[in-house]
């Protein structure tokens, strides 16, 4: 049986990742928590604002972030600017309530991959991390 899950899994061709969950609201990570263990991915870490962010990005070298964008001390947007200078790889999610155009464009500029706008269901996070996973 364990065997055929682990075919079924190359198979399906999954890809299962360290996510690195960065938000100031604890449901918020309660929630993230929750789709990707759902998902088989794996929560490496998570952080309450930017600072934190980029000492857990150093650290544990996640193959993806969720990022806040307000957030106490620093924005996601800044952390993301450190993160990507010193990893150009890095994938980054922004994930905010914030979704006025000029914010999303400054979280491309600043080097996130894709943005999820809050409130957000499972599969919208879920696709955008396949998606970035891919990438
Ligand atoms: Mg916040």
């Amino acid at each position: 049986m364990v065997v055929l899950l682990t075919w079924m899994v190359v198979l399906g061709g999954r890809l299962l990742a360290k996510i690195l969950i960065v938000d100031d609201t604890k449901l918020m990570r309660e929630k993230l928590n929750q789709i990707i263990n759902k998902n088989n991915h794996e929560v490496a870490g998570e952080a309450d604002n930017g600072n934190k962010a980029i000492q857990l990005y150093r650290e544990l070298k996640p193959d993806l972030v969720t990022m806040d964008i307000t957030m106490p001390e620093m924005s996601g947007l800044e952390a993301t600017k450190v993160i990507r200078g010193e990893f150009p790889d890095a994938r980054i999610i922004m994930c905010s309530a914030m979704g006025q155009h000029k914010i999303i464009v400054e979280a491309i500029e600043a080097g996130a991959k894709d943005f999820i706008l809050k409130p957000f269901d499972d599969c919208q996070v879920i696709e955008a991390i396949n998606r970035a996973l891919k990438s």
